[in-house]
C-alpha cells in the first residue's frame, strides 16, 4: 500500500505525525499514513512553482496526451483502485468498479479533449491602429483540497482540468482516505515533469491551512464542507488569491402529484441512498403532492428496507458503512432529534447497526415540515425525509428555502410544469425525473453557501484559467 508523499516527482514518506487510515466496515487501521512536515509542505508548493512556467508552455497536445495516458493507467489499474475506494471508503467493490473508476478515467480524457479546444472570445481592432485579442492562461499552483466521499473522483474532478489548463497542482486529500490518491501519483509519476503534481497527505488544520496559506499558491480549489469553505476563503483574502469551492448540499426532491410513483421510489431509492447518502446531491428532501403523499410513503419505506447492507464484498450489497463512528454519531443524533418531535415518523431504519463497523440502516422519514433541523440541514447519511405540499408555489418556495444551492429534482408527466419549476429553482442543477446522473461534458456546481466552483465540462477549464488581453499597435 503507498504511505507516501509525492513531491517534486518522487515518493517520499512524510515527516509529520502518523495518521490512522480505517476500514469504515471493520474499524480497523489499514495502514498509517504520516503526515506532511511544513517543510515538506513548503517544497512541494516551491516545486509546483518551480515547475510552472515549462508546464504552462508545455502545447495543449502534449499535456493531453499526458493525461490520456494517466486515463489509460487508471483502467488498467481499475480493479486496484477499486479495491483500495472500497476498503478505505467501506463502499461496496463492484459499485465501485463499475461506476466511480470509469468515472475517474472518462474526467481524464474529457479534459485531455477539451485542454486542445481552450480559446479567447474574441480578436479584431478595437481602436483605429491596434489589434486586440484575448487569451486564456492558467493561473499558476493550484492547492486542491479534496474530501473522503469520493476520493478518487474528486481528485480527479480537481485535478483533470487544472493540469490540463497548463497549471501545476498541489493535491491534498482528505486524511480520512488518501490511498487511492498516493497510487494515482504513483500512475502518474513519469507521466508529468517533477513538480507538475504532488501530492500532500495530513489533516485539515496541520496541512490544508499551511498549504493554503502558502503565498505561492495561486489559487485554491475545495470540495468539502461550508465551514471549510468558509476558512479558506478568509486564508485566500491574504493575498488576494482566486477560489473554487464545492461545497455541501440538501437536495430537494418534487414530486407532483402525476409523477410515476414506481419511479420516484426507484430513484429515491437509488439516489437518495448510493454511497449511504454521502453525496452533496443525494435525494434527501422530498416535497410531495397530497394525492400520492400516502402511497410514496408507503412504497418508499417498503423499497428502502430492502437496501441490502453490508461490508464491501458481500453478495448483492448495495449501501456500505458510513465513514468513521464519529459521523455515525453525527447522523444517528439528527434521526434521534427528529424522532423527538412528535409529528415525524420513522417509517424505516433509523437505528446503527450493532457489531463492527460503522454501520446505520437506510432511514425514511415521514411528516418533516420545512422547519425541521433534518429538512434544513445536511445529514450526509442514508436519510431521507418526506414533506407534504399544497400546491405547486409552496413546492418551489420550501424547495428554494435552504442555505444549499447544489442540486435538485423535479418528478412530473407534465413537461410545461417541469419547465416552470426548474427554471425557478434556485440550483446549479436541476434534474427532471431523474436525479444525480453526471456527465463529464456539463458543469457541476452550486449556488448559495454551496459555492460557486464549477467542476467537470468546459467551464472548469475556464475556472482554473484566466482571461488576458494582448493588444498590438500596428
Ligand atoms: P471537510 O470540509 O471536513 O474536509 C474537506 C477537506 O478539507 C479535507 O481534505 C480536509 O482535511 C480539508 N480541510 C479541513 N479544514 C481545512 C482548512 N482549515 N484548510 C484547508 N483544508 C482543510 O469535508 P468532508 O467531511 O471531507 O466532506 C464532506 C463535505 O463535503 C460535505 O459537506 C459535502 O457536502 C461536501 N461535498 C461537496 C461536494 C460538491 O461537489 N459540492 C462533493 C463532495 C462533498
Amino acid at each position: 500500500m503507498d504511505t507516501k508523499l509525492f513531491i517534486k516527482g518522487k515518493a517520499i514518506a512524510g515527516k509529520g505525525k502518523d495518521e490512522p487510515v480505517l476500514d469504515p466496515a471493520t474499524g480497523k487501521v489499514l495502514a498509517n499514513v504520516p503526515e506532511a512536515s511544513p517543510e515538506q509542505i513548503d517544497a512541494a508548493v516551491k516545486a509546483a512553482d518551480a515547475a510552472f512556467g515549462g508546464w504552462a508552455a508545455t502545447p495543449p497536445k502534449d499535456r493531453a496526451a499526458a493525461l490520456l495516458k494517466l486515463a489509460d493507467r487508471i483502467e488498467g489499474a481499475a480493479e486496484e483502485l477499486a479495491t483500495l475506494e472500497s476498503r478505505n471508503c467501506g463502499k461496496p467493490y463492484g459499485a465501485v468498479l463499475a461506476d466511480e473508476i470509469p468515472a475517474v478515467a472518462d474526467v481524464f480524457r474529457f479534459f485531455a479533449g477539451a485542454a486542445r479546444t481552450l480559446h479567447g472570445a474574441v480578436a479584431g481592432e478595437y481602436l483605429a491602429g491596434f489589434t486586440s485579442m484575448i487569451r486564456r492562461d492558467p493561473v499558476g499552483v493550484v492547492a486542491s483540497i479534496a474530501p473522503w466521499n469520493y476520493p478518487l473522483l474528486m481528485a480527479a474532478w480537481k485535478v483533470a482540468p487544472a493540469l490540463a489548463a497548463g497549471n501545476t497542482v498541489v493535491l491534498k486529500p482528505s486524511e480520512q482516505t488518501p490511498l487511492s490518491s498516493l497510487r494515482l501519483a504513483v500512475l502518474a509519476a513519469d507521466l508529468f515533469p517533477p513538480g507538475v503534481f504532488n501530492i500532500l497527505c495530513g489533516r485539515g488544520a496541520s496541512v490544508g491551512a499551511p498549504l493554503v496559506a502558502h503565498p505561492q499558491v495561486a489559487m485554491i480549489s475545495l470540495t468539502g464542507d461550508v465551514a471549510t469553505g468558509e476558512k479558506v476563503l478568509t486564508a485566500a483574502a491574504k493575498g488576494t488569491r482566486r477560489t473554487h469551492l464545492e461545497l455541501g448540499g440538501k437536495a430537494p426532491v418534487i414530486v407532483f402529484d402525476d409523477a410515476d410513483v414506481d419511479s420516484v421510489v426507484s430513484g429515491v431509492r437509488t439516489f437518495g441512498f448510493y454511497n449511504a447518502g454521502q453525496d452533496c446531491t443525494a435525494a434527501c428532501r422530498l416535497y410531495v403532492g397530497s394525492r400520492i403523499y400516502d402511497k410514496l410513503v408507503a412504497d418508499l419505506s417498503h423499497a428502502v428496507a430492502s437496501i441490502k447492507v453490508g461490508t464491501q464484498h458481500e453478495d448483492g450489497v448495495e449501501m456500505g458503512p458510513l465513514i468513521t463512528a464519529k459521523h455515525r454519531t453525527r447522523v444517528a443524533g439528527f434521526v434521534s432529534r427528529a424522532e423527538d418531535r412528535k409529528h415525524m415518523e420513522v417509517t424505516t431504519g433509523g437505528h446503527a447497526r450493532v457489531g463492527s463497523g460503522f454501520f446505520y440502516e437506510p432511514t425514511v422519514i415521514a411528516g418533516a415540515r420545512q422547519s425541521d433541523e433534518i429538512v434544513r440541514k445536511e445529514v450526509f447519511g442514508p436519510v431521507v425525509t418526506i414533506t407534504r405540499f399544497k400546491d405547486v408555489e409552496q413546492a418551489v418556495d420550501w424547495a428554494n428555502d435552504s442555505d444549499y444551492g447544489l442540486a435538485s429534482s423535479v418528478w412530473t408527466k407534465d413537461a410545461g410544469r417541469a419547465m416552470q419549476v426548474a427554471a425557478k429553482l434556485r440550483y446549479g442543477c436541476t434534474w427532471v425525473n431523474t436525479h444525480f446522473m453526471l456527465v463529464s461534458e456539463m458543469p457541476h456546481g452550486g449556488l448559495k453557501r454551496s459555492g460557486y466552483g464549477k467542476d467537470l465540462s468546459t467551464y472548469a477549464l475556464e475556472d482554473y484559467t484566466c482571461v488576458r488581453h494582448v493588444m498590438v499597435k500596428w
